[in-house]
C-alpha cells in the first residue's frame, strides 16, 4: 500500500517549521520516519501534510553534564547510545536503548521523537517517566517544559499541541548510591517488547531507600510504579521481597493479552521481569557504592 497524497514542507529554521504545523491543522511532523512512515504506508494515518524537521539545525546534540544528558530532537537513537559521556551520566538511557528496535531503526528514528509517538511498548517512555525527566516544546506561544508525567496521555497520545515541534529531551543523571537495569523480553530481539521493566534502587547504608520500576506494554501509557514498600524493610534482598515487589506491581497494573501472549502470560512477566530487573538495580547500585 502507498500513503495516501500529502504536501510536503522541510523548513530550514525552526521559526518556519511551526509556522507551516500552526498553518495546516493537518500537519504533522517527520522527525526519522520509523513509526510515522510505516503508519502513512498502511494507510493508519493521512495527514495533509508533513513537516520535515530533519533540516533544521542545532537539533542533532547529545550533551551530558552533572545534572542529566540533553538530547536533540534530531539525535538518532544510535547516537545516543553510542555516547559515553551520555552512559556515564545515565546508564539506565544506553541500557534501555539498546533494546529500541534494531540497528538500522536505530540510525534513523530519533529518541526525541520516540518519546513524543507515545507509543507505550516503546522504552524510551518509560526511562524518561522512571528518571522524571522532561521534554523541551517549541509553537507558537512560545517554548514551554513538559515533565515527563504530564507528557504521555494514552495510547500513542501525548500532550504536545498539533503546532508544537519538540526540541530536546531532558534525562536527570543518576543520582549517588543509585542503580539501575532494563530487562525485557520480546518475541525477537529488536521487536517491540511484550512486557519491558527499567528498574531504580538506591541504597541508604545497607539498605534499600527507594525502590520503583517503570512498565512497558502492559498499559495504556508508561506506568512508573513505588516498590519501597516491598523492599525497604530487610538488610539484603530476599527472593520473598522479591516476589511481593512483583505481585506490588500486579495490583497497579492490568496486563491484557493480544495475539502474541495472553494476559496471564504477561502478568506472568511483570512478576519475573520485575525480580529481575529490581535485583539488577540493587547490585548496580551496590557496584557504584564500591567505585571511589
Ligand atoms: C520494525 C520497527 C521496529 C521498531 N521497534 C521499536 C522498539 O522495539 N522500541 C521502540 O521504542 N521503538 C521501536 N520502533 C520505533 C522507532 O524507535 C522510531 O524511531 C520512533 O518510535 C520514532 O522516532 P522517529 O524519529 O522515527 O519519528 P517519526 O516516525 O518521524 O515520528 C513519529 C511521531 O512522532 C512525531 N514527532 C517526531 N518527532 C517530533 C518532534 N520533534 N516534535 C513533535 N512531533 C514529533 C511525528 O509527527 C509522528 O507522529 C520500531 C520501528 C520499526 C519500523
Amino acid at each position: 500500500m502507498k500513503p495516501a497524497p500529502f504536501a510536503y514542507a522541510r523548513p530550514t529554521d525552526l521559526a518556519s517549521a511551526v509556522e507551516a504545523l500552526a498553518g495546516n491543522a493537518d500537519a504533522k511532523v517527520l522527525a526519522g520516519g520509523q513509526s510515522l512512515v510505516p503508519l502513512l504506508s498502511m494507510r493508519l494515518a493521512a495527514p495533509a501534510m508533513l513537516v520535515d524537521i530533519n533540516r533544521l539545525p542545532d537539533l542533532d546534540h547529545v550533551t551530558s553534564d552533572a545534572s542529566g544528558v540533553r538530547v536533540g530532537a534530531l539525535a538518532r537513537h544510535a547516537a545516543v547510545l553510542a555516547d559515553d559521556e551520555a552512559r556515564r551520566i545515565q546508564p539506565l538511557l544506553a541500557l534501555a536503548l539498546a533494546n529500541v528496535a534494531h540497528a538500522t531503526i536505530r540510525n534513523r528514528g530519533t529518541t526525541v521523537g520516540s518519546l513524543v509517538h507515545a507509543d507505550a511498548a516503546a522504552e524510551m517512555p518509560v526511562v524518561l517517566c522512571l528518571l522524571g525527566g522532561s521534554v523541551d516544546v517549541v509553537g507558537p506561544r512560545g517554548r514551554r517544559t513538559v515533565a515527563a508525567a504530564d507528557l504521555f496521555l494514552g495510547p500513542l497520545e501525548s500532550s504536545l499541541a498539533h503546532d508544537e515541534i519538540a526540541v530536546e529531551a531532558f534525562f536527570p543523571a543518576l543520582a549517588a548510591h543509585t542503580g539501575v537495569a532494563f530487562r525485557e523480553v520480546a518475541r525477537r530481539h529488536g521487536d517491540y517488547a511484550l512486557c519491558g521493566v527499567a528498574g531504580l534502587v538506591r541504597l541508604e547504608g545497607p539498605r534499600i531507600a527507594e525502590a520503583r520500576a517503570g512498565y512497558l506494554s502492559v498499559s495504556d501509557v508508561p506506568t512508573v510504579i513505588d516498590l519501597t514498600p516491598a523492599l525497604s524493610s530487610s538488610e539484603s534482598l530476599s527472593d520473598e521481597a522479591l516476589a511481593a515487589a512483583g505481585e506490588l506491581a500486579l495490583a497497579a497494573l492490568d496486563p491484557q493479552g493480544d495475539i502474541h501472549g495472553t494476559a496471564a502470560y504477561r502478568a506472568q512477566l511483570v512478576r519475573a521481569l520485575t525480580a529481575r530487573t529490581l535485583r539488577a538495580a540493587y547490585d548496580d547500585a551496590g557496584r557504584r557504592r564500591e567505585q571511589p
